[in-house]
């Protein structure tokens, strides 16, 4: 146990732990990667009454204010389970902090009451990793901005009541000019253009922009003022993508645990080979290193420091430590491992995806060496 995880915190994940062990487990012999709208709807109300919602939302907002720490205990917590994931509700775009009263009353209100749903929409079919070259225009038209463009690999759109897009003002280069705006559904010009199945059973959406009228009140950053805005709040998502995946991890490893003392082969359990031992000592190591880089980077984050190099570092390392102990999970439990049987294949091809998403690693890894060298 970690002395230096405050008591309310420490209770806070417990309750997490609880209702997961209680609520979502039970659940995977029925479905699989998420839950319906009829039983996720319910289970969502169970978490606003155990304050469990809007968890890192300012409490002047009406959300339960919690550090960085508290996000990613619970992140940990909550990724144990591929159909708890999407459960806890009332996240807000942080751009929406330093936006108008209009959006604020509009839109940030809404989502933390878990009235509406939102949607993040920057990448494109040429420009997703590098921002820098999207296509989608925004051109001033009196009172109005006229959006032209698609967007591609958005999670939610289909089901969400607004959607925050990246546009650049007409004739600007890089990342000069790129603004985000708010585009409700059901504007005219707006339109969910294609369902795109993916490989963790999960759907994302194209979007197409034509002559797609926007007010200028629902412009969210200043014209050009996009770039640094969401280099902020990327920044703390890649941090939470590091519990994330330690929750996938250890979830997989504590199956690998039971599963190789119970598994009898050529006359001993698998616990008793080296082999089998060694795999799982590795991704205890690995494990351990994961949770001391996120706890450490998570507290600096909460004393005000801004860790844009450690969040990328974190987003490598732990999105990879992942993926080899779900892959080593698999291995010890043979055919059962890769069977849909067990959630292990679940979390084998979600795992896959963070390797991609918030900046592929490799990206990453070229930014850190380029800053490295540069200093
Ligand atoms: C499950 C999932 C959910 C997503 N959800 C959303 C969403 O809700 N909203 C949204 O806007 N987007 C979303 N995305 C898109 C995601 O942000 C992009 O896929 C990601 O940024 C990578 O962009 P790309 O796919 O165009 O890859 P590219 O930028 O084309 O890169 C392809 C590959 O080339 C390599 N590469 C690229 N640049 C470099 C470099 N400089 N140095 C070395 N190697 C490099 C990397 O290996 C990289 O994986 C999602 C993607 C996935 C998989």
């Amino acid at each position: 146990m970690d002395a230096l995880i405050p008591e309310e915190l420490r209770m806070l994940q417990s309750t997490v732990r609880q209702f997961v062990e209680n609520e979502v487990l039970p659940l995977e012999t029925e479905y699989q990667d998420e839950l319906p709208p009829e039983i996720r709807d319910p289970l969502q109300a169970r978490l606003r009454e155990l304050g469990i919602w809007a968890l890192s939302v300012p409490a002047e907002y009406g959300g339960a204010d919690i550090s960085t720490l508290g996000m990613t205990l619970v992140s940990e917590e909550i990724y144990k389970s591929m159909l708890s994931r999407n459960l806890i509700g009332g996240g807000v775009n942080p751009l929406l902090y330093n936006a108008s009263d209009y959006l604020k009353e509009k839109y940030l209100h809404p989502v933390v009451r878990g009235e509406v749903k939102s949607a993040g929409a920057f990448s494109e079919p040429n420009a997703a990793g590098d921002l820098g070259g999207i296509e989608t225009t925004a051109e001033r038209d009196g009172d109005d901005y006229i959006l032209n463009g698609t967007k591609v690999w958005i999670r939610g759109a289909h089901e969400a009541d607004h959607v925050f897009v990246l546009a650049r003002m007409k004739g600007t280069q890089r990342h000069i000019g790129t603004t985000w705006f708010i585009v409700d559904a059901g504007t005219p010009g707006f339109e969910v253009s294609r369902r795109i199945p993916m490989m963790g059973d999960t759907t994302l959406n194209e979007l197409s922009f034509t002559d797609c009228v926007v007010p200028a009140a629902q412009r969210v950053t200043a014209e050009g003022g996009a770039w640094e805005a969401a280099q902020r709040s990327l920044n703390r998502a890649r941090f939470l993508i590091g519990a994330e995946v330690l929750g996938m991890a250890e979830r997989c490893q504590a199956m690998a645990m039971n599963y190789s003392k119970s598994r009898v082969t050529f006359g001993q359990p698998l616990a008793e080979r080296q082999a089998v031992q060694f795999m799982l000592a590795e991704s205890e190591i690995e494990m351990y290193a994961t949770r001391a880089m996120v706890h450490e980077a998570a507290r600096r984050v909460d004393l005000g420091e801004d860790l844009q190099r450690e969040a990328g570092m974190i987003k490598v390392y732990s999105t990879e430590m992942a993926g080899r102990v779900i892959d080593r999970a698999m291995q010890i439990h043979g055919a059962a491992g890769y069977s849909k049987d067990l959630v292990i294949e679940q979390f084998y091809r979600a795992v896959r995806a963070v390797r991609i998403f918030e900046g592929p690693n490799e990206i990453h890894r070229w930014r850190l060496a380029r800053n490295m060298l540069r200093d």
